[in-house]
C-alpha cells in the first residue's frame, strides 16, 4: 500500500464566498430574514468548517443586512479559525452565556413583524427547540416560522462545481484501487468482518479521511442489500457484494462490484443461473448509465434498469431504487427513483446502483458514481463492471 495520493485539488476560498452570497440571494428571493445553520454538511459547504457536533451551540448566520458570522464556544474559537476556510466573522460565547440569544442577533426585524427562519436539515432539535423558545418572546416579532434550508441550498449542492468533481473522481478511484486489492487477495476462509476491516485500512491508506461502511456480503447474504459484515467464513463457490466508501476531503466514494470466489477450483465457477443474472443486471447498469443526459427526468434512468430487470423476470427482485445523490453526504439529492420527475442538471453527482436478490440464496448489485456532463455521462468509477470470478 505504497500508492502517494494524487495531488489534491481544494476548494477556493473565492468558490465558499460565491456560495454564501448565492445563499444570500435566495434567502431575499424566497421571503427569509436568515438562515440558520448547524454543524454539518450544510455548515461544511458554506464555509468549508467541518465542526465537532457537540451539545454546545456552533452555528452560522447568514441572514439580511448583516454580514455573515459564525457563532462558537469560546472553547472552539481556534478549531473554527483553522477550520474556516473563508472568512466569516466568529462571535465567541462563555460558558454562562446565551449562544442562541446571540445568533438571533443576526434575524433583522421584518417589516410585517413576522419571521420566517430557514434552519439546517440536521440542526439537532435540541438547538430547534431553543430557537423557538427564544423568538417566541422576542418582542421584535410578532409571529415567526420555520422553513428548511434545503428549500435554498439544496439546488445548489446537487450541482457540483469542478472542484467537487475532482474531489469525488479522486474519491472514486482510491476506491477503484481498494476493489481490485479486495478481489485480488485471500477471501475463501476468511470471516466477511475481517474482509471489511481490510477494506477500512485500505481506503484510509488510499487517502480517504474517513471510512464509512464496508458492506461485504457473502453466499445468502449478498441477498441482503444493506448486509451488514458478520462473522460468517467466505467459502469457495460463491458470491461476494462488496460495497464500499468513505470521504475524501469530505467528498464521498461509493462503489459496488460483485465478486465470485472459486478457492482455485474449476467446479466452484458460477453456474449457468448466475450468470445469467449477472448478464442481465450488468446490461441494465450498462443502459441506465448510457441514458444519463441533461433534462432527462431522474426517475426515467430507473425506468431503464428496472424495465430491463423486469423483462428478464427479475423484477420483483430489484427491491430498491436505483441511485442517490453523493457529494459531502453519502446520499443526498438527486435521487433515482420512480416519482422524482426533476430532469438532470449538468454537474448533479449520483450512483448507479441496481441489483437483483433472489432471497435466502444469493444476489448481485454493481454501482458506479456518475456526473452528469453536458453531452452524457462522466463515469468516475473504472474498475470493471464484469462479475470478477477469483480464486479469492
Ligand atoms: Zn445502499
Ligand atoms: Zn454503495
Ligand atoms: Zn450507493
Amino acid at each position: 500500500m505504497s500508492h502517494s495520493p494524487a495531488a489534491r485539488p481544494e476548494v477556493p476560498a473565492a468558490r465558499y464566498r460565491d456560495r454564501l452570497e448565492r445563499v444570500a440571494g435566495l434567502i431575499e428571493e424566497r421571503g427569509f430574514e436568515a438562515l440558520l445553520v448547524g454543524v454539518g454538511p450544510d455548515l461544511e459547504y458554506l464555509t468549508g468548517y467541518r465542526a465537532l457536533q457537540l451539545e454546545r451551540l456552533t452555528l452560522l448566520v447568514v441572514g439580511r443586512d448583516v454580514d455573515p458570522f459564525i457563532v462558537v464556544p469560546r472553547l472552539e474559537r481556534s478549531a473554527a479559525e483553522a477550520g474556516l476556510r473563508v472568512p466569516v466573522a466568529i462571535r465567541t460565547w462563555e460558558e454562562t452565556d446565551d449562544p442562541y440569544a446571540l445568533a438571533l442577533a443576526g434575524v433583522r426585524e421584518s417589516a410585517d413583524g413576522e419571521a420566517q427562519v430557514a434552519v439546517s436539515d440536521r440542526l439537532w432539535a435540541a438547538h430547534l427547540l431553543a430557537f423557538q423558545a427564544h423568538l417566541a418572546e422576542d418582542e421584535r416579532f410578532d409571529a415567526f416560522a420555520f422553513g428548511l434550508a434545503s428549500s435554498l441550498l439544496g439546488e445548489l449542492r446537487a450541482v457540483k462545481d469542478p472542484d467537487e468533481i475532482a474531489l469525488l473522481r479522486l474519491a472514486a478511484h482510491a476506491a477503484d484501487r481498494v476493489v481490485a486489492a479486495i478481489a485480488g487477495g485471500r477471501l475463501v476462509g476468511r470471516t466477511e468482518s475481517d474482509v471489511a476491516r481490510e477494506v477500512r485500512e485500505r481506503l484510509l491508506a488510499e487517502g480517504h479521511d474517513e471510512a464509512s461502511f464496508a458492506i461485504v456480503a457473502s453466499g445468502p447474504n449478498s441477498a441482503s442489500p444493506h448486509h451488514d459484515a458478520s462473522d460468517r467464513v467466505i467459502q469457495a463457490g460463491e458470491p461476494i457484494v462488496l460495497d464500499i466508501g468513505g470521504t475524501l476531503d469530505g467528498y464521498g466514494s461509493d462503489i459496488t462490484r460483485t465478486l465470485w470466489v472459486t478457492g482455485g477450483d474449476a467446479a466452484k465457477e458460477p453456474d449457468e443461473r448466475y450468470r445469467h443474472l449477472f448478464g442481465v443486471l450488468q446490461g441494465a447498469q450498462e443502459a441506465a448509465t448510457a441514458a444519463v443526459k441533461p433534462g432527462l427526468a431522474a426517475e426515467a434512468v430507473d425506468a431503464v434498469a428496472r424495465d430491463r430487470i423486469a423483462a428478464e423476470g427479475y423484477g420483483e427482485q430489484f427491491i430498491h431504487r436505483t441511485g442517490h445523490g453523493i457529494g459531502l453526504e453519502a446520499h443526498e439529492d438527486p435521487y433515482l427513483v420512480a416519482g422524482n420527475a426533476e430532469p438532470l442538471i449538468v454537474g448533479n453527482a449520483f450512483s448507479v446502483e441496481p441489483g437483483i436478490y433472489i432471497e435466502g440464496r444469493y444476489g448481485a448489485r454493481i454501482e458506479d458514481i456518475v456526473v452528469c456532463g453536458a453531452h452524457g455521462p462522466d463515469v468516475l468509477n473504472e474498475a470493471s463492471r464484469e462479475l470478477h470470478v477469483v480464486p479469492g
